[in-house]
């Protein structure tokens, strides 16, 4: 290799700095992509050997090294990239490719826009207010068509498992937790070849309660009847749906309705309730 000081035009005696500097003003001007296709072979060299030669006066480490000749290389590749496409430039076949690629993407949205999916499995179940307030954990028993694993597995040509149908009966347990109005189970429902999977829902469906009403989702309404025309202290025990006791007491003159704070519903993913509303609504039969 020539030296390197002669290469980039400096003094062993200039600062890092200032051979960097000329480094950079040097790779500027030699840069193959700055430079017309004629010049293009001799920029390339010459670009190569004044990278080589500031790599080789800042003594850079090896993996420094490897950086400045993939950097190199990548530049260079570039620039013969750009000039071979506009040298080989075909109107028609660059036609011909968008085509393809085209035809690919309207493919691509098909397959999209006709993903089928199994029929989604939709269960509506009827849960005592009770359960839906203590948030209790249940089950339920379902039998889902799956995909006969003895089949794929010994490549059977007839199979016992399934009768060759290539698909099975399976029990499955579907959990979920009564304080969620719905539970999705996705990619769940029965299989069928060349299909998606729809989802099994689970949807709660609140029991009526003889004393307890659901207001807006969370909240829940309680009513206290009072037989006289309104003059005498409340006191009321309202028997809580965790079993709980709440001593409800209030003085006249009584307001239309009373809140009491996360004494309803549990919100699911706030961990929080709702509020119980207390309503006194006068007996005008008594
Ligand atoms: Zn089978």
């Amino acid at each position: 290799m020539d030296d390197p000081y002669v290469i980039l035009g400096v003094s062993p005696h200039d600062s890092i700095e200032v051979i960097r500097k000329k480094y950079k003003k040097l790779a500027l001007l030699y840069h193959p992509d700055r430079n017309s296709q004629d010049d293009r072979v001799a920029s390339e060299e010459k670009f190569k050997q004044i990278s080589n030669a500031y790599n080789a006066i800042t003594g850079n480490p090896a993996a420094d090294n490897m950086f400045f000749q993939n950097f190199t290389e990548r530049i260079i590749n570039k620039g013969n990239f750009f000039g071979d496409f506009l040298k080989n430039f075909d109107k028609n076949k660059f036609k011909t490719t968008l085509f393809n690629e085209m035809k690919n993407y309207k493919t691509f949205y098909e397959n999209i826009n006709t993903t089928e999916y199994t029929e989604d499995i939709n269960i509506n179940v009827n849960i005592e207010m009770a359960d839906i307030y203590n948030n209790v954990e249940k089950v339920i028993d379902l039998e889902i068509d799956d995909k006969c694993e003895e089949c794929i597995i010994n490549d059977l040509k007839i199979c016992p498992m399934c009768d060759t149908t290539g698909i099975v009966r399976n029990k499955k347990k579907i959990v979920f937790m009564c304080a969620d109005k719905q539970t999705i189970y996705s990619s769940a429902a029965n299989y069928e070849p060349n299909k998606k999977r729809g989802a099994i829902n689970i949807r709660i469906c609140p029991k009526p309660h003889h004393e307890f009403r659901i207001l807006n989702d969370y909240d829940l309404l309680y009513e206290i009847y009072i037989a006289d025309d309104g003059e005498n202290k409340i006191s009321h025990s309202i028997i809580q749906l965790d079993g709980t006791d709440h001593l409800f007491v209030e003085n006249p003159p009584y307001k239309a309705e009373y809140i009491i704070c996360e004494k309803g519903l549990y919100i699911p993913h706030r961990g929080t309730r709702g509020d119980l509303v207390v309503k006194i609504i006068k007996n005008i039969y008594s």
